[in-house]
């Protein structure tokens, strides 16, 4: 079997730490090509010792340095890059089979773009690309005829339950929705007086899913719903008037797509993101991914609400987004950005989170979003905005 050399970006997070265990499982199948990271250089020296790169990225080169000498110590040839420069590069080496894109935020955008225009095989967390600059990116996958396979649960799950037995749109393939399941998160029955006071330990605190600080605040706000549907409109090209979300607390159905002879194909299994990282590193065939099997018995119920848009304006705003077009989505996520940030270091109030993202989406005003520089300017407008609105509210 050849082995697929895979660039994991962002492999000291939350996805980068279960791809990497779904990677040692088969090291007959996988070989770690290169490793980056942002702040945690030591946290990726050790991820060097065990998975022996042959590139490892950081923010700059005064971090480049220090990994250089700890590598140097431990007698491990990996090469260290910096910056952006380096994201990019390994990205897009000719050595790469698979980028595997698991930055979170907008930082994502630029490398993973470069995997996409070098023709890599691209396994998608980092949905922010998406939401950023979706009309462009997609239009990047067209002309390099790349393979793009989302691991975001409920987009692997829907990518699961298409049946293209018929050439063309999903509407020639019958679909008549895909519905994205949610589960609520931290704060699914909290009142709204409540959440005023909610802290940033609260927010973080999921039910279901163990995951970075910036996805589980989007999970309390419902915003990482959000994004997901303007993720699901890029990646299987549909309008957003065919995409609904449902609030599932359970987290066993991954999402679902309605077909028009009244059928609806889901994908189920335990909430643990190393069976849609599986899925995409082995498409199409299936490996283990040290995945506990679903047992029905114990999950026992399934339950369903609508979600509370009253409650979690963030929703509202990323469909209103969506459909107003061109760069609103872009700065969406900016304003989402910047305020989770400032929640998140103790700036700004729960509830405030939402006002500055419609604040900003007011102000800003979007333009075409058909270049990269008007994405880019838009991205870098968007956080102007927001920081000004977030100093405001400041608490
Ligand atoms: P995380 O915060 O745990 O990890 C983020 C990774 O990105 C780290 O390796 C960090 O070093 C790197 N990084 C952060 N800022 C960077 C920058 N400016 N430049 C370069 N690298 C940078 O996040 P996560 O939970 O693993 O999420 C990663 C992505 O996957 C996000 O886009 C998220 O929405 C998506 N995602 C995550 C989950 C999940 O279960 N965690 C599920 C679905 C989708
Ligand atoms: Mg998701």
């Amino acid at each position: 079997m050849k082995l697929k050399r895979v660039t994991l970006l962002g492999a000291t997070g939350s996805i980068g730490s279960s791809a990497l265990d779904v990677i040692a499982r088969h090291p007959e199948r996988y070989e770690v090509f290169a490793l980056t990271a942002h702040r945690q250089t030591d946290v990726l020296f050790g991820l060097c010792k065990r998975h022996l790169p042959r590139f490892a990225v950081v923010r700059d080169a005064a971090s480049a340095t220090r990994l250089r000498e700890q590598l140097k110590q431990a007698s491990i040839a990996t090469e260290v890059l910096h910056g952006s420069e380096g994201l990019e590069a390994v990205a897009e080496m000719a050595e790469v089979d698979c980028v595997l894109a698991a930055i979170v935020g907008a930082a994502g955008l630029m490398p993973t773009l470069a995997a996409v225009k070098a023709g890599k095989q691209v396994l998608l967390a980092n949905k922010e690309s998406l939401v950023m600059a979706g009309q462009l990116f997609m239009a990047e996958v067209q002309r390099s005829g790349t393979v793009l396979l989302p691991i975001d649960s409920e987009h692997n799950a829907i990518y699961q339950s298409i049946t293209r037995h018929v050439p063309g749109t999903l509407s020639d393939c019958g679909v008549r929705k895909i519905i994205l399941t949610a589960s609520g998160g931290p704060f699914r029955n909290t009142p709204t007086q409540d959440l005023a006071a909610v802290t940033p330990e609260q927010a973080c605190a999921h039910p279901n899913w163990s995951m970075g600080r910036k996805i589980s605040v989007d999970s309390a706000t419902l915003m990482n719903k959000g994004l997901e549907v303007i993720e699901a409109r890029w990646l299987f090209d549909l309008p957003p008037d065919k995409i609904d979300v449902v609030v599932h607390p359970q987290s066993v159905i991954h999402s679902m797509v309605e077909y028009i002879d009244g059928s609806t194909l889901a994908q189920l299994g335990n909430p643990d993101m190393r069976t849609p990282i599986a899925y995409a590193l082995a498409y199409p065939e299936r490996i283990d991914a040290g995945v506990k099997p679903l047992d029905l018995f114990e999950v026992a119920q399934l339950t369903f609400e609508q979600p509370d848009r009253a409650r979690f304006p963030s929703l509202d705003l990323a469909y209103a987004a969506l459909r107003s077009g061109g760069t609103a989505s872009t700065i969406l996520n900016a304003a989402n950005e910047v305020a989770v940030e400032a929640f998140l270091s103790g700036k700004l109030m729960f509830l405030n989170i939402a006002d500055v993202i419609a604040e900003t989406l007011q102000k800003a005003g979007s333009v075409s979003a058909d270049s990269l520089e008007a994405v880019l300017d838009a991205d870098r407008h968007g956080r102007a905005v927001a920081s000004d609105i977030v100093n405001r509210h400041s608490c």
